[in-house]
């Protein structure tokens, strides 16, 4: 991409609505634009990471076996008045009257749609287990969206939910997920604690938050303080392993949400407890036959008997996450992308535009670049360099490679790595492309 075609739009002030540093990030990359409070458009550079995030996602849940749907927006009624759930949910849930005065909502999740589904498409035994998901849009109409994405009233969720016949199937389902959440989180560069927390609305009794530490979440944690020192990363996931014992790794440690902590229960002494702010990134349920039982969604097992389906589902807040990686992965001058979810991989900076040898060199490299199916961004416009390296370090981009007439004149170009300014290395021109490959 070019980026004089590029559409955007940078700002150099900080937006004063914005409180947190994602927020502003965010705002002053061009990356979204707010709509109305806690609703915004994704422009396209926060459109590229916003996909980069749900691939990664999508890959790692359809590694587990799990297959993708995708469910209305907008659902009746009546499946949460049959659930029970249409009164307790309150104010958060956004409800609409059509033009025939059919009481419609928009989802703010979607166990009973899915539940629905399950209960009139599948009748036997040997169609368990099965895990449907999704990625998409929720509306939640939050008393006080704040943060940007990060508590947003509209927000972009992928959120699963696993069928199983008994307990011991369903635990198993829960177990995948908790893996591919460590797996999914892990390939962005982040480090949750997963943490004991409590069902609340979706009901049920085995869960787990997957929590980001940062002084900006709006999550109360306690941990052991083991898990400050612990490098989670270091353990090796993989759904080759026993589930089992990696769930079991990664509770060893004491976590658990405010609402789920008691200090008179909890074994650990004061001094070995860790008592701070995290971020929710993604939560898993197994809550049993809460919905299967209310929806009366039963299947018949091998001995011809109906029982209702055992349960669970999982949510993964994605655009959530855009803001959570910002926060984890920032410094005074922008955003410092995991190259995973970067935007771009790589940035030109065409230090003197309009100088004929430096427009060649930076057009070969680019092109040269794209054919490979590099990622890049160049910055070709009219401006003084210092004002293209803050661009590009504002937005992030991983690698930055400068062109400019004194190096090119010894057949090098400057190869730098966003947020390591000490290291800089002179590359011949012919050689850069062999970097990224
Ligand atoms: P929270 O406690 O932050 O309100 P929740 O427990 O209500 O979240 P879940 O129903 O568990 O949320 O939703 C799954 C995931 O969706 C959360 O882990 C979070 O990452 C994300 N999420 C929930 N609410 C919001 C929101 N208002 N804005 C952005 N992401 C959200
Ligand atoms: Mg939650």
């Amino acid at each position: 991409m070019r980026r004089s075609n590029y559409f955007l739009p940078t700002l150099k002030e900080n937006p004063s609505e914005a409180q947190i540093v994602s927020h502003r990030l965010m705002l002053r990359a061009g990356m979204i634009r707010q709509a109305a409070a806690g609703i915004y458009s994704w422009l396209p550079l926060g459109c590229r990471v916003l996909k980069k995030i749900e691939d990664i996602v999508r890959h790692e849940m359809d590694a587990t076996g799990a297959q993708e749907i995708l469910m209305p927006t907008i659902q009746p009624a009546e499946l949460w008045q049959e659930s029970g759930r249409y009164d307790d949910y309150g104010k958060e849930m956004l409800r609409i009257n059509d033009r025939h005065e059919r009481q419609l909502l928009y989802g703010p999740t979607h166990e009973e749609v899915v539940t629905d589904i399950f209960r009139t498409c599948v009748k036997s035994y040997r169609d368990l287990p099965c895990n449907l998901y999704q990625i998409h849009w929720k509306f939640r109409d939050e008393v006080r969206p704040r943060f940007g994405v990060m508590r947003g009233r509209e927000f972009f969720m992928k959120d699963n939910y696993s069928f199983d016949l008994d307990k011991v199937s369903a635990v198993h389902s829960y177990n995948k997920m908790f893996v591919a959440y460590l797996r999914c989180f892990a390939r962005m560069g982040l480090k949750p604690i997963p943490m004991r927390a409590e069902a609340g609305a979706i009901g049920g009794d085995l869960s787990h938050e997957f929590i980001i530490l940062a002084d900006t979440g709006e999550s109360e944690v306690f941990c052991d303080k083991k898990w400050l020192d612990n490098d989670p990363l270091n353990i090796d996931v993989n759904y080759r392993s026993d589930l089992q014992s990696i769930v079991n790794k990664w509770t060893q440690f004491y976590a658990a949400t405010d609402d789920k902590h008691d200090p008179d229960s909890c074994a650990l002494p004061d001094s070995e407890i860790f008592e701070g702010r995290g971020i929710e990134v993604g939560h898993i349920f197994y809550f049993g036959k809460k919905y299967s039982r209310a929806m009366n969604a039963t299947i018949t097992n091998a001995d011809g008997k109906e029982i209702e389906l055992e349960m669970g589902s999982y949510g993964i807040g994605v655009s959530r996450l855009v803001g959570a990686i910002i926060e984890a992965n920032h410094d005074s001058n922008g955003i410092i992308w995991p190259e995973s979810v970067a935007p771009f991989r790589v940035g030109i900076i065409n230090l003197r535009s309009g100088d004929n040898q430096c427009d060649s060199a930076c057009d070969k490299l680019y092109e040269e670049l794209k054919t490979v199916g590099i990622e890049v961004l160049y910055d070709d416009r009219d401006e003084r360099a210092g004002v293209k390296f803050s661009d590009m370090d504002l937005i992030g981009v991983p690698w930055q490679i400068s062109v400019g007439p004194r190096n090119l004149k010894n057949g090098v170009v400057e190869l730098q790595r966003r947020g390591q300014k000490e290291i800089k290395e002179e590359i011949p021109v012919g050689s850069i492309l062999s970097r990224f490959l």
